[in-house]
């Protein structure tokens, strides 16, 4: 199916992959995660589209045939991948899809919200389930100000959870706040003042420290990737006399996909930092890069 990208959104994936870590199997590639449009054209076999439908991109590929994918467990299917990186992506004019990659934007959603809230939010979807965060619990986010960490955020308000955030940046605390996290705390090398059954981090090592000791025994780390460095160090007797976990974590399902569709519709907060023509490129990713963002760097087409 070919899809007509009205807007698509940057992620950290972009800038890795443009500078050949991840590899790309086969060049040219078009990068892009995320995005929304109209259905251009329909492949052969496509039942569940008409031409004109206004769609959201699931960046997700899978086989949908093997034991994993039909257990709803895409993210483990041998012939998983992720459009951007494994296959041409959304930045540009249109981008050719599956029809399975396929969901019904919200109606009432703007294009630019619907085109950014994919990547991330599934990626912060899975990690509060993996990381089984229950109403009543303490969730910390690290980082606030990143993709993922915004959609964390406001998922784990959702799900019933007490959020807390950190930042280095005083600015970012007060967004956190602003977006419903109960305190947010600006981070120099000091330890937050509260405990947390779950921690999400996406940025590794910076702040591997500081996620670990703000574990409540019996607390959850939850790790997507390292935006700022990947090699981290483990305290053993800490982790086991406290019993703690550290988990890692990718993506979503087709299913969670659906889901978080669903509760953006229902008025999840998607957090937009700031809106680029296409054209502009260079300096959408020079503001994704220079890591002063607050929510989704977004590109209009
Ligand atoms: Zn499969």
């Amino acid at each position: 199916m070919k899809v007509a990208v009205v807007a698509s959104a940057l992620n950290h994936l972009d800038l890795w992959v443009r500078g050949g870590l991840p590899r790309p199997r086969t060049l040219p590639l078009v990068p892009g995660c995320d995005g929304a449009g109209t259905v251009e054209s329909l492949g052969e076999g496509v039942t569940r589209w008409a031409i004109g439908d206004e769609v959201v991109v699931n960046p997700s590929f899978a086989c949908g045939r093997c034991p994993q994918c039909l257990a709803d467990r895409s993210v483990f299917c041998p012939e998983w991948g992720i459009m951007g990186e494994h296959y041409w992506g959304t930045h540009g004019e249109a981008v050719i899809v599956r029809e399975a990659n396929l969901v019904r934007k919200p109606s009432e959603l703007p294009w630019e919200k619907a085109a950014c809230y994919g990547l991330c939010g599934l990626t912060a979807y899975r990690m509060l389930r993996r990381a089984r965060l229950s109403q009543g619990e303490t969730l910390l986010v690290v980082g606030a100000g990143g993709g993922v960490a915004t959609a964390a955020v406001v998922l784990g308000q959702r799900l019933g959870a007490r959020v807390f955030a950190t930042s280095r940046d005083p600015g970012k605390c007060k967004r956190a706040i602003e977006l419903g996290a109960l305190d947010a705390f600006t981070t120099g090398g000091d330890p937050v003042p509260i405990k947390a059954d779950v921690v999400v981090d996406s940025a590794g090592s910076p702040t591997w420290s500081l996620s670990v000791r703000a574990l409540r025994p019996g607390g959850r780390l939850v790790t997507c990737g390292g935006t700022g460095g990947v090699a981290v160090e483990l305290n053993l007797p800490r982790l086991f006399l406290s019993q703690q976990e550290v988990i890692g974590s990718t993506m979503g399902t087709f299913r969670e996909f659906d889901d978080l569709t669903a509760l953006v519709a229902d008025g999840l907060p998607v957090t937009v930092d700031g809106v680029y023509e296409l054209n502009d490129y260079r300096a959408a990713l020079e503001r994704l890069a220079s890591g002063a963002q607050f929510g989704k760097v977004v590109l209009r087409h």
